[in-house]
């Protein structure tokens, strides 16, 4: 496994590859801290690809919260040792210039929906941060195939939608979101709960399952209710957001019988973390 910290070493890996063999290469971006949920994206890139490519960058420009960025965590050496265990063949580790050189300009996205709700609307300037990392590291790596995963859903409509726009050559594949024994979507900032908010953290996808048991029983205002009810209950807990959305273009849904493929997908402060969730509920209300 090879470790760079710069584009021109990296484009010399790259290239050398790319002479020798017609054979896709995979690219995982991430902001460290690996956990499961990254290792099933590398091992998916490792079994698709001849070669696969891994970043670890946290991007300032995606932060709205500065204390988020600065308490954000870091193990370079624990996720060297992950990555290298995957069959990672190349970590790209870049500094801060060599994404955003002096001068660098970022570009004026527009996602229009996609940008306006649930973490659009709470984290101002989230994704367009997002869009720009993603899409510098894009034409830096140059891959066949981009792996992201389902937890950060939004996220990866806001991908496909910026490789779309910008006619960017490579294929987006969700992976779907790796979960912990009771059930928490894992995260890096699960580490910054105290071990008292761990234990109540599994409350969150007990209440995305809840939705998922009983919305043939309500509509979404009804679920919508009851779960901030639930909140109401742990004072640990401050809910920002319950949405039901669809899950092609991310449109609020009010009734059920209107959409076809829906979701719901939820943002929680515990203590000082923001967690966020989602989970599929149904294709086809009607069937
Ligand atoms: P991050 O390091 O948080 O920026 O995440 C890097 C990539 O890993 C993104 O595509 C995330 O959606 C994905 N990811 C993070 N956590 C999980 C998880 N629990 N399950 C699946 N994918 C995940």
């Amino acid at each position: 496994m090879k470790v760079v910290s710069n584009k021109k070493h990296l484009h010399e890996l790259i290239n050398s590859f790319r002479d020798k063999n017609k054979a896709p290469i995979g690219f995982v971006p991430t902001m460290g801290y690996l956990h499961s949920g990254h290792g099933n994206l590398v091992q998916i890139s490792v079994e698709e690809n001849a070669l696969t490519v891994v970043s670890i960058f946290i991007n300032p420009l995606q932060f709205n919260n500065k204390e988020d960025y600065i308490n954000y965590p870091k193990d370079f050496d624990k996720d060297l040792a992950y990555l290298s265990s995957l069959n990672c063949d190349i970590v790209y580790i870049p500094d801060y210039d060599d994404v955003y050189p002096e001068g660098h300009i970022v570009k004026d996205y527009n996602f229009d929906r996609l940008e306006l709700v649930m973490e659009g609307k709470y984290r101002a300037g989230h994704f367009k941060g997002v869009a720009e990392v993603v899409s510098i590291l894009l034409e830096n790596v140059k891959p066949d195939n981009a792996y992201f995963g389902e937890k950060d859903y939004q996220q990866l409509k806001i991908i496909e939608k910026l490789v779309e726009q910008y006619n960017i050559p490579v294929k987006i594949i969700p992976c779907k979101t790796v979960r912990e024994a009771d059930g928490l979507a894992m995260s890096s900032r699960n580490v910054r709960l105290s071990y008292e908010e761990r234990k109540l953290a599994p409350l969150i996808y007990e209440q995305l399952l809840w939705c998922k048991e009983n919305y043939h029983n309500f509509e979404p205002q009804g679920l919508k209710l009851h779960v901030q009810n639930i909140f109401k209950q742990h004072s640990e807990f401050e809910l920002e957001y319950l949405e039901f959305a669809s899950l092609d273009d991310l449109s609020i849904v009010n009734k059920w019988s209107d959409f076809e493929n829906v979701g719901v997908f939820i943002a929680v402060y515990l203590g000082k973390v923001r967690l966020i969730d989602n989970m599929f509920l149904f294709s086809n209300f009607a069937k």
